[in-house]
């Protein structure tokens, strides 16, 4: 099993133990896809703000090591940030996790965009350019 799904899957484990659901909303994303999302409040829906600050081939979810989760109420709406507590979902739930998950980076610890839906497999001291010299040569990332 490649050590990202591992990690995920141990993060699910722990995350069940959540007050409200937790669901993996997006995974891996091919550069194109990366692409389309890096577009979002630069050159499309210029309304928006912003959503990642990679291209395509400068993002862990291009490189199958990275997954953005979604909290829902009860009621099944989707925390997205929009209501107070939201956010503090999003770091309780790290404060959940984090300690039982070895290897796991989350995004909200991040300072230059700060990212809380997202996680990773902690990819070290290694540069983003680095992963993506391996991923893309078919040579083991770890
Ligand atoms: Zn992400």
């Amino acid at each position: 099993m490649p050590p990202a799904q591992k990690v995920a899957r141990e993060f699910m484990r722990a995350a069940a133990g959540f007050r409200n659901t937790v669901k993996i909303i997006s995974g891996s994303r091919t550069y194109a896809e990366q692409d389309a999302l890096y577009a979002i409040g630069r050159t499309i829906q210029t309304n928006k703000s912003p959503v990642t600050k990679a291209k395509g081939g400068q993002s862990n979810h291009n490189f199958g090591l990275a997954w953005d989760v979604g909290i829902f109420e009860a009621a099944g709406r989707y925390m997205d940030g929009s209501k107070k507590g939201d956010e503090k979902a999003y770091a309780d739930l790290a404060g959940l996790v984090k300690p039982v998950v070895a290897n796991l980076e989350w995004g909200g610890d991040w300072t230059s965009f700060v990212d809380p839906p997202h996680y990773q497999l902690a990819t070290g001291s290694k540069a983003t350019a680095q992963v993506r010299a391996l991923f893309e040569s078919g040579q083991p990332m770890f």
